[in-house]
Parts: C-alpha cells; structure tokens; sequence
C-alpha cells in the first residue's frame, strides 16, 4: 500500500507567511509547466538572454556577468566566495545575524582569513566598525556583508558600506537573498561588486535558483587568480561559456530548464508591477501587520529605523506555547510562519510579507487566526488586529 499523503495533489493548500518560500503566483507554476525544452536548443538561448536582461534591470546593474546560478540562493553565496576568495586572501566578514555566519564558514572553507566585524543580532552592520576593521586590516580584499538578514528582520546599510569597501579598494561581496524586489537593491549605484540572490523569497518564484551579479572589477578579479576556482561547477570562467551566449555557447551542466520558464514569469511580473510599485506594496503590507499587532499587544524585536517590511520579527506574546501556536496556525489555516533563530529560539516569529505573500489578505487571515489562538489560551487581547490592519492597510 502507497501512502495516500505521498500523492503531491492532495497536499492542503497553504499560505506561505515565513521566511520564505513564499507563495507562487499560478501564472509562475503555470509557465514552469510548460513542455520542457532542450537547454541548448535556440529557443532556449532566447530565453537566457531574456532573463539576464530582466535580471539587469531588477538588480539595478549594467553588469554583463548577471545570470541565474542553478542552484538555491546558498549556492549563489558559494558562487560569490569560491570565485573571489583565494587561500590567503583576508576577508572581511560584517555578521549580524545566522547568514554572516554562513560567509564566514565559505571564507574558511576557500582557505581565506576572516576578520569578523560583529553587531549583535537585531542590530544593523555598524559602518564604524568596517571603518576600523579596514584600518586594522589594509590587506583586506574582500568586504561581505547581508543586506537583508532574513534571520532577524533587519536592514543594513549597504550603499555606505559599499562606499566605505571600495574606498578602501576592495570588492564587495553583498546577500540579496531576501532584499531584491522587496526593497531598493542598487547595484550599480551603490557599487557592490559581486551580490547573490535567491528566487524563493521576494520574487516568489519556487525556491532552486539564485540570481547573481559580478561587476568588471570582480570579474578581473577571477580572471587575475592565481589558483583555479576550486569549485568545478560554480567556477565563473567555465559558466560563462555556458550563459554568455556570444555564439558558441556550450555544454556545462543541464540548466533547470523549467524552473527558468517560471524565473522569467515572475520577473516579467515584477516588470509589470513596477519595482517601486513592489517596494511600496511591501512598505505598506508591513504597516497594516504592524498596525494590527500593536493594537493586539504583541511588539516589533527591531527598531523602526532598520526593519525589513519582508520580514517581521515579533516577540511571542507571553502565555502562548511557541511550537503548538505555530503548529495550530498551520494545522488549522495552512498558514506558515517561522520560528525564531539562535538566541530568538523561542522568543520570536518570523513573518514573511514576501512577493506573493505580501498582500492585505494575507495580513488579516493571520491576524484573525491569532487572535483565536490568544483568546482560546487565556491570553488577553487589548484590541482587533484585523480592525487596526484593515485601517490602515
Ligand atoms: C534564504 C536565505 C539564504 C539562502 O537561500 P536558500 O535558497 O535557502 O539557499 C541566504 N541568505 C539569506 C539572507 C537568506 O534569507
């Protein structure tokens, strides 16, 4: 006997709230349903150039080496540091949170030396910190930060460490992951160098593939290694064949070839929205959340001044179970957030307003479910959340 729940079908539907992935517009997983084509047919190529133009134009970049990795948003941070760390190069790793920890084991891992700059998580990079660790450390060729850290929910300021690495005469490598298309990412005009992100979470596309961009400085930076990419697959010079289409393209591995029609798809939406529009429709999905949780007692982990409205960090109200509310709103109303991180554990929910998932329904559904959950535990509710969220939504 098959286990019934092992037919994809009749999986419940649900609603995608945490921090990513998040939910999947129908025209995405339609266009990802098209009959799939051979990746070197001419057809295909069409649709490369396709989408490295419409991926220029959502970084903000003029980069030629712009392309999707095949691969999730952790192989496009892999991407990043295994084509511009050599061994012995010194690093410079700003961590706020769970994804600066990541780069620092990559740096380690290309036989890089790290030097961290650390701010605790909830807090921002401190740019005076980069400033020092710079000084300290002249030999520094790479700076790497998080723009976005899905961990936490903050915002740092890449254009100023950004101005403050190249100063200095480094490159940058920038996480984008859960930024682009939810908030400005200027690539070009802030001068970051080499950025990865990934499609699960503001672009709502299914999660498997990581759009990156590297600047000529990176590139001549690849091309002046001294050692070989120790990567095979990710290694830039032998991908490059493969997406740089200039006629003699050919093989290096069998791109995802599905997962690109729905890539195209969901950047032709953001296209059409507008990328502003989409900022926006962001900045004020967080509002209405933030309106209804307040009027319901529960309080923001990050400050105003540096909050993601992507990802919403809120402290669990004290006399709710974390798991069994979390377990609750999923078994009873599909609906997904995600548990707090590290020193969160416990202490927080994560609550994606990405893409999709970022609309005024979304909002209301939660808090309405939320508010059931307090109410049936005893926990006091000083006022509607969905009233104070659809007021000001
Ligand atoms: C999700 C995420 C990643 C990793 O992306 P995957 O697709 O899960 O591999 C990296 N950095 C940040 C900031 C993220 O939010």
């Amino acid at each position: 006997m098959t286990d019934a729940r092992h037919n994809a079908p009749i999986l419940p539907p649900r609603i995608l709230m945490g921090p990513g992935p998040s939910d999947v517009s129908p025209r995405v997983l339609a266009a990802g349903a098209r009959p799939t084509i051979g990746h070197l047919d001419p057809e295909f190529q069409i649709l490369m150039d396709g989408i490295k133009g419409q991926l220029k134009r959502v970084f903000r970049t003029q980069n030629a080496v712009t392309f999707p990795v095949s691969g999730p948003g952790s192989v496009g941070m892999e991407a990043c540091f295994v084509n511009l760390v050599e061994p012995g190069d010194t690093v410079i790793v700003c961590q706020n949170g769970v994804f600066g920890g990541r780069m620092k084991e990559n740096v380690e891992r290309c036989g890089g030396t790290v030097v961290a700059v650390d701010d605790d998580m909830g807090k921002p990079v401190d740019p005076d910190k980069l400033r020092a660790a710079l000084k300290a450390h002249p030999e520094t060729k790479v700076v790497a930060f998080v723009h976005a850290e899905t961990s936490t929910g903050v915002v740092s300021g890449a254009a100023t460490l950004c101005a403050i690495a190249r100063e200095a005469g480094c490159l940058t490598i920038m996480d984008a992951v859960t930024s682009l298309a939810g908030i400005p990412v200027e690539v070009d005009a802030w001068g970051a160098d080499a950025v990865y992100s990934g499609t699960q979470k503001c672009l709502s596309c299914p999660p498997g593939l990581s759009p990156i961009t590297f600047s000529d400085r990176a590139i001549a930076a690849v091309k002046a290694r001294k050692t070989k990419v120790q990567s095979w697959f990710l290694d830039l010079n032998l991908v490059l064949a493969y997406w740089d289409g200039e006629g003699g393209r050919s093989y290096h591995h069998t791109a995802p070839v599905n997962a690109l029609f729905g890539l195209s798809e969901a950047l032709a939406m953001v296209e059409e929205e507008g990328l502003e529009n989409a900022w926006a429709r962001h900045a004020r999905t967080h509002n209405a959340l933030r309106a209804g949780m307040e009027a319901m007692g529960i309080a923001f982990l990050v400050d105003p001044a540096y909050r993601l409205p992507q990802l919403n960090t809120v402290f669990i109200p004290a006399g709710l179970d974390d798991a069994a509310t979390r377990g609750a709103l999923l078994r009873g109303y599909g609906i997904e957030i995600g548990a707090g991180l590290g020193p969160f554990a416990g202490k927080i929910w994560r609550i994606g307003l990405m893409g999709e998932s970022s609309r005024i329904n979304h909002v209301l559904i939660l808090l309405a479910a939320l508010e059931k959950q307090m109410r049936e535990a005893g926990v006091s509710v000083p006022g509607s959340g969905v009233e104070a969220a659809a007021a000001a939504a």
